[in-house]
């Protein structure tokens, strides 16, 4: 066993010795796709329609429709097959904020930075209202929080209510690098570089003996909405909680604006603000105009399809895709509109350079990634199936390349896989030594999380998530109001449509598909809870989680994941 993988093994690593071209015959297609990518990149104008004309692209809107369509007619131009919309049910209406006007109004009058959280309803008109703060205990147990919101029931009718105390955000002196070191990279994706595992969660503190059990933040949270709606209460504002008036906005958990009340999430430092006031006992006047809408049609979503037909092997599939749905509080350049135009423009590189694939390549732009992956889990359901549970199209599966962590360039890929699949990769991405691409790990995760990658990853299927430098991910732009197109580096994100164009076409060439675990060494399916929920990012480990701040307290904008980002 042992010595006939390391003949495999010695065969492989002799044929990574010949000149690539010289392996499949592309001839000068390296140079070729070189060229096209740096010389005419079509990315920028991609992420202007994406981000500019049609943002925010939220699951269900129609704004996310029809930046979805412009990528059908985008696609067909550039000469892909079969570009359509493959619908998929999302269950959910579509949701969009039209209008947010919020302003202090005493004891002095000022603007207030603030978003509005989704699938919460309209304010009526124009209210104008004293504030209430509301403290809510740490960690409260049922009785404790039944206990403290009793004593507040006929306060709160008409008032603006901040939930919460404050985050007090102490000054970053040691801001994380925007690059990747050579060395990081190396340990992450170079030839001795560990698997890759999620990171373990952190485990939840233990009660003291005979304390009663805390509610977790989102029953906390759920709790208090219930309890601002049935007292009528006008307004909930939560604290962003994070530092120079960036703010993330998730949803209401319910996805149902009547079971909420109009609620904003306002930016750390006029909450910190207004809190300070209201301690020096003084009354403070808020005021605010809301304005959403909901479109009941949102409830089916579609994921955006489009191929390049293969030739000989033509019903093989090589995948490459990201997640066109954002969140809203910005134009989601970051998140995802980038990735989604590197796929787009890695596809239209090997079309207009005259590839004739021997398997088919097809590009995926999934939504509902934010709410859990659900696109492109949907997908992978109905194509393909799962190990335990196959359709034709499962072992003629050839592999799913993601992008899902920004703007920066590549630095690696991690492969759900035997050692042998993370070989071939780290092969395929040699001539990209001198961009700073290090190689490839492997994967034996099933769990659902990070991203769309990991879909595939669970159905036991050659799931591909490329690793990328940092840039301002975790630290400005990721699910922020500040993820706008100017974020996009492009001299970064050119090269990693050069990169994933010859990736995808050198799969698309091989003799073989990617090796996959045998029957006996398929990693077991996750139970359902075991799926993570900690924030998602894209390439399973990205720098994004590892420049990201410890997980907060307090639950107000979260986002409703069976996973991790
Ligand atoms: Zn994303």
């Amino acid at each position: 066993m042992l010595k006939r993988r390391v003949v495999a093994l010695s065969l492989i690593i002799s044929l990574l010795s010949l000149p690539v071209a010289a392996q499949n015959g592309s001839g000068d297609m390296l140079a070729r796709i070189r060229k096209e990518a740096m010389e005419r990149s079509q990315i920028m104008k991609t992420m202007h329609m994406f981000t500019d004309v049609y943002g925010p692209r939220l699951t269900g809107s129609p704004n996310h429709k029809a930046a979805a369509e412009w990528a059908v007619k985008q696609m067909t131009a550039w000469g892909l097959d079969n570009a359509h919309l493959e619908p998929w049910d999302f269950k959910h209406p579509g949701w969009l904020n039209e209008r947010l006007t919020a302003h202090l109004i005493s004891p002095v009058k000022d603007p207030l930075v603030c978003e509005v959280l989704a699938w919460t309803p309209s304010t009526k008109g124009t209210v104008q209202a004293k504030a209430l703060q509301l403290k809510l205990p740490e960690r409260p147990s049922q009785e404790q929080l039944t206990i403290f919101l009793d004593n507040y029931k006929a306060k709160v009718r008409g008032r603006i209510v901040l939930v919460g105390k404050p985050d007090l955000i102490p000054v970053n002196l040691n801001p994380p690098p925007k690059r990747t070191t050579d060395e990081q990279a190396q340990q992450r994706y170079g030839p001795n570089a560990r698997p890759f595992a999620f990171p373990t969660p952190s485990p939840t503190p233990t009660l003291a003996p005979g304390a009663p059990k805390p509610l977790t933040s989102r029953q906390v949270s759920e709790q208090v909405d219930a309890f601002l709606k049935e007292n009528g209460a006008a307004v909930r504002v939560n604290d962003a909680g994070r530092e120079f008036r960036q703010i993330r906005a998730f949803n209401n958990p319910t996805f149902d604006v009547n079971k909420v009340i109009p609620t904003v999430v306002m930016s750390n430092e006029d909450y910190g603000r207004i809190s300070r006031i209201l301690d020096d006992g003084t009354e403070v006047v808020l005021e605010f105009n809301i304005v959403n809408r909901v479109y009941p049609e949102g409830s089916t979503s579609y994921n955006t399809i489009a191929e390049i037909r293969g030739t000989d092997k033509a019903d093989e599939v090589i995948m490459l895709g990201g997640h066109l749905d954002s969140w809203h509080a910005a134009t989601g350049a970051t998140d995802n509109a980038i990735g989604c135009a590197i796929m787009m423009e890695a596809a239209r590189i090997l079309k207009t350079l005259g590839a004739h694939p021997r398997r088919t390549i097809r590009v995926a732009l999934w939504s509902g990634e934010e709410q859990g992956l659900l696109g492109s889990l949907a997908y992978v359901k109905e194509h393909f199936g799962s190990f335990e549970d196959p359709k034709p199209g499962y072992e003629k599966f050839a592999g799913y390349f993601n992008i899902d962590s920004g703007t920066g360039r590549v630095r690696g890929a991690a492969v759900f896989g035997p050692p042998e699949a993370a070989t071939i990769v780290r092969g395929i991405l040699e001539p990209f030594k001198e961009d700073g691409v290090v190689g490839a790990v492997i994967t034996r995760s099933r769990r659902v999380g990070g991203s769309d990658n990991t879909s595939f990853n669970n159905a036991g299927l050659p799931g591909i998530g490329m690793g990328q430098d940092p840039i301002e991910y975790g630290s400005h732009t990721w699910h922020t109001n500040l993820d706008t197109y100017e974020r996009i580096l492009e001299d970064d994100v050119k090269k990693d449509a050069m990169v994933v164009a010859w990736s995808v076409y050198q799969l698309a060439m091989r003799d073989d598909l990617l090796p996959r675990f045998s029957k006996a060494d398929m990693p077991a399916k996750p139970a359902p809870a075991e799926t993570s929920s900690q924030p998602a990012s894209s390439s399973e480990r990205t720098e994004a989680q590892d420049a990201k701040p410890p997980a907060k307290s307090k639950s107000r904008t979260h986002r409703s994941r069976h996973r991790g980002r």
